[in-house]
């Protein structure tokens, strides 16, 4: 068990604000600050690979507090150097696989050389900011990975795919959006499914317990 307190009700799996004390919230630098949250994941992430290193990953990706191994991935947007890129996802899997923590992705154009990467993957996967079309969609469910939605729920070009995917693989996430209420977002999210909102919330609690609780 690592968490700190309890975790529920509008479970907020990825963001970077800090001050959020119910979610998960992603360093991608000055891991030594993420001791003074509750819950956080740490990562290399693709865009942002010298602000830290895979030793100062390792030295504090152990810490109780910190649920997961992430944000990390491929992006095929930013500058960052392909293979290099590669390496440190690597890394980064084998790490989440030692730990026995889950793995949250930052995917940007590279969903076939992700999953190719992650068929290493010994831990659950959620895949953050997930806005694409059904078919990656189903790719990904049908390799098993969760999926967490952010601001996408507010696009309506989004909201066919959003309203095909199981709920039993879902997450809700603010990221980088200061402007978003994660309350909001279960709303939104909840009337698109035409389903009650606490129902929607027991069923990402229970989501929250199954993945979070696979890494011992
Ligand atoms: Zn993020």
């Amino acid at each position: 068990m690592y968490f700190q307190g309890p975790m529920q009700h509008f479970i907020n799996v990825h963001t970077h604000n800090m001050a959020d004390n119910n979610a998960i919230i992603s360093f991608y630098e000055a891991f030594e600050q993420s001791g003074t949250v509750p819950h956080c994941s740490l990562g290399i992430h693709p865009r942002y690979t010298e602000k830290t290193s895979y030793a100062q990953l390792e030295a504090f990706a152990g810490q109780g507090n910190v649920l997961a191994i992430g944000e990390c991935g491929l992006d095929k947007l930013c500058d960052t150097d392909w293979s290099l890129q590669e390496t440190i996802f690597r890394q980064q899997i084998a790490l989440a696989n030692k730990l026995g923590k889950p793995l949250i992705i930052h995917c940007v154009r590279a969903y076939s050389e992700c999953s190719h990467l992650l068929a290493a993957a010994k831990v659950p996967v959620i895949f953050h900011g997930f806005n694409r079309n059904l078919r990656i969609a189903q790719q990904l469910l049908d390799q098993g990975f969760y999926l967490s939605v952010g601001a996408a729920l507010f696009n309506p070009a989004f909201e066919p795919v959003f309203t095909a995917l199981p709920v039993d693989r879902l997450f809700f996430e603010t990221d980088d959006r200061d402007d978003l209420e994660i309350d909001s977002l279960y709303k939104r999210a909840a009337e698109l499914k035409k389903i009650g909102a606490e129902s929607l919330i027991l069923q990402v609690e229970h989501n929250f317990k199954k993945v979070f609780n696979h890494a011992r």
